[in-house]
């Protein structure tokens, strides 16, 4: 029995956390008030609590009991907990002590690559399938895509630069609107690493072409608006 009073969520004493749930098995709105409340205390910004890994096995079981619906709140929650770029001391261990709710998680994912179409929802989905596989920098900064900006600062100068998605495009600005934008070089097959090509094969396996285009451009190099030195955006944003 999970002895929620004794624990804390990300805001404090964990004991609402039990309510929403059970409120939240019933609601698949990712937009819902309830499903805004459990992001706010289990993941908020990156950051989670011990009550955030409580929460897991109800929230698998939710998905579970609803592998059809496509973009599922508990599914998207969970995986973001677990890809956490926060995670509180000693959480090293936490993949290991998840690994059943992991293994669950890895299943529905891939099902849901299968079902979602539009580009916002294969974005969403293959961030749930890299926090689940733990598919490194890509675990928590696919959705920089979804935003349409993603700001890194320049390994070399340091100066801040701005990544701009527009149409599909990726495009480099200096962050202080004077100089047009430079189009980001896109990664070549050789040049990619595990994570990245496992997520383009997702794509091309389930037709999600476009969003394929727009992630060999994130996993490739930026030329820097400010010294002219080309990075990895990868390494920008680890
Ligand atoms: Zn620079």
């Amino acid at each position: 029995m999970t002895e929620w009073a004794d624990m804390v969520d990300v805001y404090g004493r964990a004991d609402e956390v039990p309510r929403l749930l059970a409120q939240a098995a019933e609601v698949t709105d990712m937009r819902a008030p309830v499903w805004d409340e459990l992001w706010s205390r289990l993941c908020h910004q990156g950051s989670v609590a011990p009550a955030s890994y409580a929460a897991l096995p109800a929230l698998v079981g939710m998905a579970r009991s609803r592998p059809d619906v496509a973009v599922d709140p508990a599914l998207h929650l969970a995986a973001a907990i677990i890809g956490a770029m926060d995670a509180p001391a000693g959480a090293g261990s936490e993949r290991g002590e998840h690994a059943v709710e992991i293994a669950a998680l890895r299943e529905l994912a891939w099902r849901k690559v299968r079902l979602v179409e539009a580009r916002t929802d294969v974005i969403w989905t293959l961030l749930a399938v890299a926090a689940v596989e733990d598919l490194g920098v890509w675990s928590s900064h696919l959705d920089a895509l979804v935003d349409g900006e993603i700001e890194v600062d320049c390994p070399s100068c340091a100066e801040p630069a701005c990544v701009e998605v527009v149409d599909g495009v990726l495009v480099v600005v200096d962050g202080e609107g004077e100089a047009d934008g430079i189009a980001v070089r896109e990664a070549e097959p050789g040049e990619m690493g595990a994570a990245e090509a496992r997520l383009l094969e997702l794509c091309r396996v389930h037709g999600h072409e476009g969003v394929a285009g727009e992630l060999r451009q994130l996993f490739g190099r930026v030329p820097c608006p400010h010294c002219g030195e080309v990075f990895w955006l990868a390494e920008a944003l680890s």
